[in-house]
């Protein structure tokens, strides 16, 4: 077998992937991206980001159909969701994004070789085509980017027919009603309100006492309203001990609590895993950790000299936006770089309805570090942006400071436009910025990110008292 010779060679090409083979081509490198699947883009691509969020993009016009009066424009007749367009708007944002993803790889000379790849070597890597044909690619440097899977629950594995996967989630065909989603984390919340406003009961259920673990107390607490107000029923400090197929279609589960509950179909939202199956990374030297992630050090080294590692695979922080970052960074310190990627202010967006935009430390985690903590907050009520949308309730921006020094240490956003705004308090926290900063700050009107100035100014009242 006669191999290819490339300077560098990156495994998968989900966000991590492409952004480590672009970045290593824009520095002169002969690259070749490996990808056993035929859509580019990985997780995000398929069946976590842009699908989830064109759910939720549709999820969000069906609910603004039913206020368009509040606006002055009237629709004859009461707005109606065809599900088989909401599927078909999530393929044509995925052909689009191919697009895109493929000029952007062609511009930069990057050599997409479609197939699975294990090491021979560290140096060597086969990748068995489909039809079985094996070729070899030989490159002394590697980026390792195969990213992760979703978790099953014990005694709950799925099978794509009434136990999904998120990864499921994007073949339905039709709306499943009642849906029981297991764990309301950021994926199992997003989805209740996605499914809810499509017209589905809802059963959420949850093995810790709140829901959005890792977010902070009080926005968690809105958003359990939310749910509530909106006809979800939401079973925290609970999980599913196990389940049958029901007689007349669809299952029926036990929950740890002992009750029955009958559902269409039941979707897993408890997480995902590193995936590395198949690279053979003992031929490599690379090492793994217990949950099967590849363990690096803070320049995405892994234990065999030339890999490295980025995205879902480090079994860290699993998003895109970290993917995308790490990526790069990976590629750049394998080219004789010597960079750290900064992950201490990553801002998150979350797609509840409201949205949620966080970054940086929530008050309980401020408190529990021993710093005196200041609290500042704005209520949407109390900006004329949000109240011309109709989107003041809920909503809250919420500030957390330090008390002696007034810097910024976290923000916390629940309502509309809240994952974007959050983006300035991502730079604000990296800058160091202290409240006097963003009191005093000119801002747009009208506005929500005028709420940073409003908030900021609540907080610096506290110092008073
Ligand atoms: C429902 C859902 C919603 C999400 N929403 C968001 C969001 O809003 N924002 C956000 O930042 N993140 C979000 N995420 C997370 C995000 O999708 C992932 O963090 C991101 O896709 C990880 O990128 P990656 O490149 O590390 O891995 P992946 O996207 O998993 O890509 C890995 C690639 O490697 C390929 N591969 C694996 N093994 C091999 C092999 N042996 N040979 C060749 N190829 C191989 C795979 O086919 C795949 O294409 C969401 C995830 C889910 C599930």
């Amino acid at each position: 077998m006669t191999a290819s010779r490339f300077d560098l060679a990156v495994i998968g090409a989900g966000e991590a992937g492409i952004a480590a083979a672009v970045r290593a081509a824009e520095l002169g490198a002969r690259v070749a991206l490996l990808e056993k699947s035929p859509q580019l883009g990985g997780a995000c691509v398929a069946t976590g980001t842009l699908p989830s969020k064109t759910f939720s993009l549709s999820a969000n016009m069906f609910e603004l159909a039913g206020r368009l009066k509040h606006f002055g424009v009237l629709l004859s007749g009461e707005p109606a969701l065809d599900f088989g367009e909401v599927a078909a708007s999530r393929q044509r944002l995925v052909r689009c994004d191919q697009g895109v993803i493929q000029s952007h790889l062609r511009a930069n000379k990057v050599e997409i070789i479609r197939g699975s790849a294990s090491f021979l070597a560290p140096d060597r890597i086969a990748v068995r085509r489909e039809g079985g044909e094996v070729i070899e690619v030989a490159a002394p440097l590697c980026v390792l980017a195969t990213g992760s899977r979703p978790t099953s629950l014990p005694g709950l594995p799925a099978d794509g027919r009434l136990i999904l996967t998120t990864d499921d989630i994007v073949g339905l065909t039709e709306v499943p009603s009642p849906l029981l989603i297991i764990g309301a984390g950021i994926i199992g919340c997003e989805y209740a309100f996605i499914f809810r406003t499509f017209g589905a009961e809802i059963i959420l259920v949850e093995l810790l006492d709140r829901c959005l673990p890792g977010q902070d107390d009080e926005i968690a607490r809105i958003i359990e309203k939310e749910l509530a107000r909106r006809g979800v029923r939401f079973l925290p400090s609970n999980t599913v001990s196990g389940w049958e197929e029901a007689a007349s279609g669809g299952l029926s589960a036990l929950t740890s609590g002992g009750e029955r509950l009958a559902a269409a179909k039941a979707v897993v939202c408890t997480g995902r895993r590193p995936f590395t199956a198949g690279l053979e990374l003992q031929a490599a030297g690379v090492a793994t950790g217990k949950r099967g992630e590849v363990p690096t050090d803070s320049r995405l080294r892994t234990s065999a000299p030339g890999i490295f590692a980025a995205g879902d695979v480090l079994g860290r922080r699993m998003q895109s936006s970290t993917a995308i970052l790490e990526g790069g960074v990976a590629a750049e310190n394998a080219l004789g770089g010597d960079r750290e990627p900064d992950e201490r202010f990553v801002p998150s967006g979350i797609y509840t309805m409201p949205e949620i935009g966080a970054v940086g430390l929530t008050e309980a985690q401020a408190a529990a570090s021993g710093r005196p903590v200041l609290v500042g907050k704005c209520p949407y009520a109390g900006l004329v942006k949000a109240c011309s949308l109709y989107a003041y309730n809920p909503g809250l921006i919420k500030l957390v400071f330090d008390r002696e020094s007034t810097r910024l240490l976290g923000a916390h956003i629940v309502g509309a436009e809240a994952a974007e705004i959050v983006h300035a308090l991502a730079l604000a926290l990296k800058l160091g910025a202290r409240a006097e900063d963003l009191a005093y700050g000119v801002y747009h009107h009208p506005s929500i990110s005028e709420g940073l100035r409003e908030a900021a100014r609540d907080a610096l009242s506290g110092l008073k008292s």
